[in-house]
């Protein structure tokens, strides 16, 4: 039987919720029996392939324009797309620069800091990515067909969800498994 693609990939995060994937241990060993990794991360594959996997995974809010594209072609390219972690569920600790200016967040983080040599300045190379004006949520940028909440999300809540997307069924976090931190 041809294994069930998976493509990750993260957006706005401290990379929390990818950890708590590998914290589903030896049973990683049995999940690759069934999945192929496509793309991720940490591997030399970032982008999800043209011809689509079965499933997506984000973590992390959106932030800026190189997270908005990462989300909207993970969207295009899979048929079920799940938000890993509270900062992809609803945006998560990230959100707290929304209750700032753009302008000013960039510099304090540029500028002003107690670190920041004299003479530091606001990049704005047009190669970057621009801040977008508000943290948001991933559902806020493109559709999202499971959410897995939690800070990060417990492993076995990972496991649950990867499990029961391959056995065919939309997962339904309850219990121990549906944690908001
Ligand atoms: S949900 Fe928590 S662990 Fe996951 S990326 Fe956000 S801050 Fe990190």
């Amino acid at each position: 039987m041809a294994k069930v693609k998976i493509a990750t990939d993260w957006l706005q995060i401290c990379s929390g919720c990818e950890m708590s994937l590998l914290d589903i241990d030896e049973r990683i060993v049995e999940l690759v029996k069934h999945v192929q990794f496509t793309s991720s991360p940490i591997t030399d594959l970032k982008h999800p392939p043209k011809d689509g996997v079965e499933v997506g995974v984000l973590s992390g809010g959106v932030g800026n324009t190189h997270q908005e594209e990462v989300a909207k072609e993970m969207r295009e390219r899979c048929k079920i797309l799940v938000a890993l972690g509270d900062c992809a569920v609803f945006g998560g600790i990230n959100t707290m620069r929304n209750f700032f200016d753009k302008e000013e967040l960039l510099r304090r983080g540029y500028v002003e800091t107690e670190s920041t040599d004299e003479g530091g300045a606001v990049p704005r190379s047009d190669e970057l990515a621009k801040l977008l004006d508000r943290e948001m949520a991933l559902n806020e940028v493109v559709k999202v067909d499971v959410h897995v909440p939690g800070c990060p999300p417990p492993a076995d809540a990972i496991w649950f969800a990867l499990t029961e997307l391959l056995a065919g069924r939309i997962p339904v976090l309850t219990g121990d498994n549906l944690t908001y931190e």
